[in-house]
């Protein structure tokens, strides 16, 4: 029995990078993973099937955040797709859910990830207003209303956790609309912490630094690979499973009393 048997966990963007790896760490607890993508059909198809060859459950299901819409369908989404995968039926536990749906695993959610994200460049004055919604539209405004309609769907005492990022923390001035984006996700983790403690519901984020993964093209330039792990203490850039293991703790009940906050993940980063 892994810590998270008989729980639900949806990851956005657990197709590929940091995602992807907290798919397969929560899969590994016990807990049945819904694998959220937008365009990678195959890599989602290749989480589902590193999950299972690992003794895990999973299935995946496909939506485009930042457009409109995006959230409900996403739910519409998991809806069919956990319907398919348990016979259950499709609305979840919470606040005037059907109550048949809440017990076990049913429709309804414990974890939800909010993972997905898009890089966003550029000094201020070079932020056209186009890439600054977009940024926004992915990082920040998809968070908000996935949660907002996930949550008749959210078990009492579940776990919403957020990835933020490190550069809420120091400036990079290069980046500012991710920055700014991000710096919504991790205000909206605080305020939720404070509206949903009582239905025993954590809302954390987690700020990882620089991790290895496709959003950064630039990492297959060796110098500029070692430029990045320089900022780390331990003179390394980050791995996806160096993130997906905090946010496996945030997950598990040894997390219970911890909530509203942002837990940096960057392998001691800016520390001075
Ligand atoms: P990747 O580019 O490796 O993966 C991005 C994931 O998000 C993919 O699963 C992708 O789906 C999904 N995605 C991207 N755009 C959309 C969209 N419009 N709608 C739905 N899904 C989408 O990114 P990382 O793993 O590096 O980043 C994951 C999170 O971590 C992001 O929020 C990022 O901001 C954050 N982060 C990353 C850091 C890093 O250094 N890597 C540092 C700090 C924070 P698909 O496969 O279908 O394209």
């Amino acid at each position: 029995m892994g810590k998270l048997s008989g729980k639900t966990a949806l990851v956005t963007g657990g197709s590929r990078g940091i995602g992807r790896s907290i798919a397969e760490r929560l899969g590994s607890e016990g807990a049945l993973v819904a694998v959220h993508y937008a365009f990678n059909e195959q890599a989602a198809k290749e989480t589902v099937t590193a999950i299972e060859q690992a003794g895990g459950r999973a299935f995946s299901l496909r939506t485009e955040l930042g457009v409109p819409g995006d959230a409900e369908a996403l739910w519409a989404a998991f809806d069919e797709g956990i319907g398919e995968f348990t016979g259950a039926a499709g609305t979840g536990a919470g606040p005037g859910a059907d109550a048949d749906a809440g017990t076990g695993e049913g429709g309804g959610l414990d974890i939800l990830v909010n993972n997905a994200g898009v890089a966003g460049h550029g000094l201020i004055h070079e932020v056209e207003e186009a890439d600054f919604d977009r940024v926004f539209a992915v990082n920040a405004k998809a968070p908000f209303f996935v949660i907002k309609h996930g949550l008749k769907r959210l078990r009492d005492g579940g776990r919403i956790i957020n990835i933020s990022s490190g550069v809420t923390k120091v400036a990079f001035p290069g980046m500012t609309s991710y920055a700014a984006s991000k710096g919504a996700v991790e205000v909206l983790t605080l305020t939720l912490a404070q509206t949903l403690g009582e239905r025993g519901i954590t809302v954390n984020a987690v700020s990882p630094g620089t991790i290895e993964t496709d959003i950064h093209p630039w990492m297959a330039d060796p110098d500029a690979k070692a430029h990045a792990a320089s900022f780390s203490v331990f003179n390394r850039v980050g791995q996806p499973a160096d993130v997906a293991d905090v946010v496996g703790f945030l997950a598990s009940p040894d997390a219970r009393w911890v909530t509203g906050q942002n837990i940096d993940v960057s392998g001691g980063s800016g520390l001075g």
